[in-house]
């Protein structure tokens, strides 16, 4: 199957009522934990890559080792999303290299930590949205500023301090016409989330679910959303590691905001625990091992267990046949004639 737009897999998410998990990928044999999650689950996939992971890995055998999963797994719908867009230049290489989604994340200027203005944010979005709607390539935008900082992209800060304001998100989305749209409820990006089991003072998803009462028909995207469980830190700090305590966001927490409208959930930390954690007991149990597929493959087997049990918990598992791909040029084609509206529908406060 070639890669689909991430815009049919998130319309399609929205009519079954599910959320979709978007997993970061660097190497090898993450895509291949996500592709065997996938299968074993039976799930439509959004594999994204962020700007240090295309760095890190190089453009071409990123975009070939993705291409060689949709080979390989011909009936699962698979979307390639560009993380974090940080200009219009970046999203416009992702789209030149095959990418089927682009996120330009205008809430920080072009150098990834500061925080721009309403302004800024909605003349790059806009920019992009008009490139990439034209070669039929979805568009997730940010309005409101993420905590934390991940892969030297965000703003630090604890997440509190830029909460998306409900009225300014639908005059983005109105202005700027994201198919997709992150909000900033109190989550940050990595493992140090929250210093205790998040409740409603950190974790705003009263805001969430105003957002979604404004815009009921846009795909709301909810960052910085690892769980960082209690059982993958400690088998990190068991075999050597050492992680402080800390807290991410609870799957129930993930399945209430997929009830109200989110559609992309992306996930990358927990990944990142569950593979560093089983090389970790490799290298700790059995010093006397030196083949990298003696660690690399129970870490593509940890991560694919976390991937396998994300895809269950936020409803996809069970719907990569439901729909059969629509093209890219069907796609442009839609957004050229109206078909595929970008206008959000706007309900009254
Ligand atoms: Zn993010």
């Amino acid at each position: 199957m070639p890669l689909v737009s991430m815009r049919q897999l998130l319309d399609e998410a929205a009519k079954g009522g599910y959320g979709v998990g978007a997993f970061n990928v660097n190497d090898m044999e993450q895509i291949q934990a996500i592709m065997g999650a996938a299968q074993e689950t039976n799930s439509p996939v959004i594999i994204q890559a962020s700007r240090g992971a295309r760095a890190f890995a190089q453009d071409r055998y990123l975009f070939h080792l993705i291409l060689a999963a949709s080979e390989l797994y011909p009936d699962i719908p698979i979307a390639m999303h560009q993380d974090h867009g940080n200009s219009f230049e970046t999203c416009k290489s992702a789209i030149e290299l095959g990418y089927t989604s682009v996120m330009m994340d205008g809430s920080l200027k072009e150098d990834g930590k500061t925080p721009s203005s309403f302004e800024e944010n909605v003349a790059v979005t806009k920019q992009v949205v008009d490139y990439a709607h034209e070669r039929g390539v979805t568009v997730e935008g940010e309005i409101g500023v993420l905590g934390g900082v991940e892969d030297g992209h965000g703003a630090g800060g604890s997440g509190l301090e830029h909460i998306t304001d409900p009225d300014q998100a639908v005059e983005f989305a109105e202005r700027t016409g994201v198919d997709a749209l992150a909000i900033a409820i109190g989550t940050s990006h990595g493992a140090y989330k929250f210093t205790k089991r998040p409740d409603g003072s950190v974790l705003k998803m009263d805001v969430l679910i105003a957002i979604h009462k404004r815009l009921p028909s846009t795909h709301l995207v909810m960052h910085g959303s690892s769980s960082v469980p209690k059982d993958l830190q400690d088998i990190v700090n068991e075999y050597g590691g050492k992680l402080k305590e800390t807290w991410g966001v609870p799957v129930e927490e993930i399945q209430l905001g997929i009830r109200n409208g989110v559609r992309k959930v992306n996930v990358d930390t927990d990944n990142r625990l569950a593979i560093t954690g089983a090389i970790r007991k490799v290298l700790w149990t059995q010093p006397e091992k030196f083949d990298p597929r003696d660690y690399m493959k129970p870490a593509r087997e940890a991560m694919q267990k976390v991937v396998s049990q994300r895809m269950t918990q936020f409803g996809q598992a069970g719907h990569a046949h439901d729909y059969s791909p629509i093209s890219i040029e069907t796609i442009a084609k839609g957004y050229k004639d109206g078909s595929l509206a970008t206008r959000p529908l706007v309900a009254a406060k």
